[in-house]
């Protein structure tokens, strides 16, 4: 996967050479380019600021800087060049005020062949940005990685790689340790709580199932602490379960936890 990266501090991309994310890239897994966004600029001062038309504190990311930028990065220079897209990068911008960034989206972007980040600054970027680039075919998206807001977006671009590449084929050693993750999948839970020896630390056990050797009651009762949790932290993600694909104990357990079980949807019941 090739990924471009346009922000006005690149530098803070050189983590992405330590840990999987470097490992990935010198087996040729990723391909990851930052670009300074003032190196499309033309005045003495590298601008890319202005300040927001209507009034109001801060500055606003400038149009003109990136068109020049992303018109070079997408593969095309002038808009009647445009209509060739195949290829084109999904153009990416991190923004407090878009919808979620989620796992179903990693999933979805870990399949593209190109993608391209712009990190905005300062109140944002002009927003006739993305507009245009819709307008010309293509495949924006803007997403908030959370209710809070950073500084810049090349934390939420860090955040959405590490999600995205590492449901890459052949990124993760093991590639089991995707499988059964925290919202991974349709009947998506909160993954169970994880231990590992020694079996007794400080006076706490783990719990004596999992050292059973038994398979089948490890996996009901990982399962069942699955459910659990989502019932206490994410109940949400119980309401979206598919009922049809509950089994018999997880519909037991569900009815345990103040849930009905029988429409399509597990229902909470009136306490
Ligand atoms: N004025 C904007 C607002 O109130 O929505 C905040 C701008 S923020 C200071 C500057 C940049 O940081 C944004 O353009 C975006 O790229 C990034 N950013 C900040 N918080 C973010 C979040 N929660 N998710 C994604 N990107 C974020």
């Amino acid at each position: 996967m090739k990924i471009d990266i346009v922000s006005v501090f690149p530098e803070y991309f050189e983590v992405m050479n330590l840990s999987l994310m470097g490992k990935a890239q010198a087996k040729g897994l990723l391909e990851i380019k930052a670009h300074n966004l003032r190196d499309w600029t033309h005045d003495v001062h590298h601008s890319v600021d202005d300040t927001p038309v209507g009034g109001g504190a801060g500055m606003v990311m400038k149009p003109e800087v990136w068109s020049e930028c992303l018109d070079e990065l997408l593969g095309f220079s002038r808009p009647s060049e445009s209509s060739a897209l195949s290829g084109t990068p999904v153009l990416i911008f991190p923004n407090p005020s878009a919808p979620l960034f989620t796992q179903r989206d990693a999933t979805e972007l870990s399949h593209a062949d190109h993608l391209l980040f712009g990190c905005g600054r300062y109140e944002g970027y002009d927003a006739r940005i993305p507009d245009y680039y819709r307008s010309q075919g293509v495949d924006v998206r803007e997403y908030s990685i959370g209710d809070y807001v950073l500084n810049g977006g090349e934390v939420a671009v860090s955040v959405m790689l590490e999600a995205i590449t590492r449901l890459m084929p052949g990124f993760m050693g093991n590639p089991d340790s995707i499988v059964e993750e925290s919202y991974t999948g349709e009947g998506a839970l909160l993954e169970h709580r994880q231990y590992t020896k020694p079996a007794v630390w400080r006076g706490i056990s783990v719990p004596e199932v999992l050292l059973s050797g038994n398979h089948g009651k490890v996996d009901r009762f990982r399962r069942d602490e699955a459910l659990t949790r989502t019932n206490e932290i994410r109940p949400d993600l119980i309401e979206a379960l598919d009922c049809k694909a509950l089994d018999k104990a997880d519909r037991k357990t569900l009815m345990a936890l103040g849930w009905e079980v029988s429409a399509t949807h597990p229902r909470r019941l009136a306490d």
